[in-house]
């Protein structure tokens, strides 16, 4: 392990999710050494479904955790398009073409990614970050438990804010939400089904598209399906103000809803745990300053329309251990250059989320049918084949598959570890935690 002229030395991670544990993971393989905080009183698991592709796959596999991530795709499956009435048609899916790597949940990475960390990495839950300040040799952070009502100040060589679309260290370090959120005018719900829906054979699918609004049901092979809500709204502050099933029957109203509407929105309302929240980028200049660093959905959010996230994020958190590496005389040096080489993905998947909007919630009829006419000639026998393999080879898809930290070098510069040498290989040698 080379550790070069700057040692390693503490960091705090903020956040337990992809971005905070694989972040986590690749700097201790390197001899730091992370104190994780997380607000949440226990680790999350369960959540909504995840694509993942070679972007990510490629950095898990560096981490170690590959072998531990499931496909759950469904195998023969009937992807159907099907209206508030009933109606139905075979639709293309979302799994019918090869884009989709690897279907799982969101806590199928965690779950991986959880047991990998070995027992030296500290983990504080109920613990969120109030105060920051940094000086050239390191960072005061006030962290604050909010079970007991406690607070400390510690010292840390290094802050990583792994924490979400709404981070706190963003906030705390960079400035307030509201001058790097960019609103998407489009709001989500999605849950986990509490069972198989009766109108659709076990591992089917169904895609309710209307003009401003979606319902889809994914299925999984070996999980019950999770349903995702999508819809555009005007007044994205107004949307918090009422329950989120009152708001989900005012968007996708008037009635008669239909029965995949009608069940599928008491389901949510009836879910222990969902999701409701709007569909927002996160745009920032740089995402560093000093001895603080952002890294995954608080630094570049390409929202879920993108379906990039989860996978960014673990191509952030390996790269960032790569350029840490490279780079062992001068922190500003690293963090420069890792931005440098991850920006121009993440800029893409953002990209790639604007657009999907269109798909997520078509702005009209016109919309609509012109999908439903794609999809009609890409299953036809002569021309589909071709039809699918040019979307398929279109930039904004195909950077998904590529393996950032293997391509993305600086003019000149040095290859990136391979695999069989990367630092990351060391992280199976140490101990799991259990
Ligand atoms: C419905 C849906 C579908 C998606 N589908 C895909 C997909 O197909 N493919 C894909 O790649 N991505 C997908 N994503 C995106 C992906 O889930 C996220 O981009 C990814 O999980 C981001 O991880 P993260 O660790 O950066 O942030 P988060 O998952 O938000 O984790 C942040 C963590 O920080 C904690 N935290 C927050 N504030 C504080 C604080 N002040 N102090 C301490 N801890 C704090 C939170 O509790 C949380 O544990 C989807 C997202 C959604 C919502």
């Amino acid at each position: 392990m080379s550790t070069g002229g700057r040692k390693p030395g503490r960091v705090l991670i903020v956040g337990m999710g992809i971005a905070g544990m694989a972040t986590a993971l690749r700097l201790h393989s390197l001899g730091w050494e992370p104190v994780m905080v997380e607000r949440a009183p226990t680790r999350r698991t369960g959540g909504y479904f995840i694509a993942t592709f070679r972007a990510g796959l490629a950095p898990a596999q560096r981490l170690g955790i590959l072998d531990d991530l499931p496909d759950r795709m469904p195998r023969t499956n009937t992807q159907w398009d099907i209206d508030r009435s009933g109606k139905r048609r075979r639709g293309i899916g979302l799994f019918a073409v090869p884009i989709w790597n690897r279907l799982m949940l969101r806590g199928d990475v965690e779950q991986a990614l959880f047991p990998a960390l070995p027992d030296e990495v500290e983990i504080r839950y109920t613990t969120v970050p109030t105060a920051i300040e940094q000086d050239a040799d390191g960072v005061d952070v006030t962290l604050h438990d909010t079970a007991e009502d406690t607070s400390t100040t510690e010292r840390f060589d290094l802050v990583v804010g792994a924490d979400g679309l709404r981070s706190s260290v963003r906030s705390l370090v960079f400035g307030p939400h509201e001058r790097f959120l960019r609103r998407l005018d489009h709001m989500i719900a999605a849950f986990v089904l509490p069972e198989q829906p009766g109108y659709l054979a076990p591992g089917d699918g169904a895609m309710l598209f209307e003009p401003g609004r979606s319902l889809i049901i994914y299925p999984f092979a070996d999980h019950l399906p999770t349903a995702l809500f999508s819809y555009r709204s005007t007044d994205i502050d107004a949307e918090f103000t009422r329950p989120p099933a009152q708001r989900l029957r005012a968007a996708f109203g008037p009635p008669p809803y239909g029965r995949i509407l009608e069940e599928t929105i008491a389901a949510f309302e009836a879910a222990d745990t969902s999701l409701f929240d709007s569909v927002e980028q996160v745009r920032l200049d740089s995402w560093h300053r000093g001895r603080v660093v952002l890294v995954g959905d608080a630094a570049w959010c390409p929202t879920l329309y993108s379906g990039m996230g989860a996978s960014t994020a673990l191509a952030g958190a390996d790269l960032l251990g790569t350029v840490l590496d490279q780079h062992p005389g001068s922190l500003e040096d690293s963090l420069t250059e890792w931005e440098r080489r991850l920006r121009p993905h993440t800029d893409s998947y953002q990209q790639l989320g604007l657009k999907a909007r269109m798909v997520f919630a078509p702005p009209t009829r016109r919309h609509i049918t012109l999908r439903r006419t794609v999809i009609h000639l890409e299953r036809a026998p002569l021309i589909g084949p071709a039809l699918v393999r040019r979307r398929m080879t279109r930039p904004e898809i195909t950077m998904r598959d590529i393996d950032i930290a293997q391509t993305a070098q600086p003019p000149g510069g040095a290859p990136a570890d391979s695999p069989a040498d990367s630092p990351a290989a060391a992280v199976g040698a140490t101990a799991p935690r259990t």
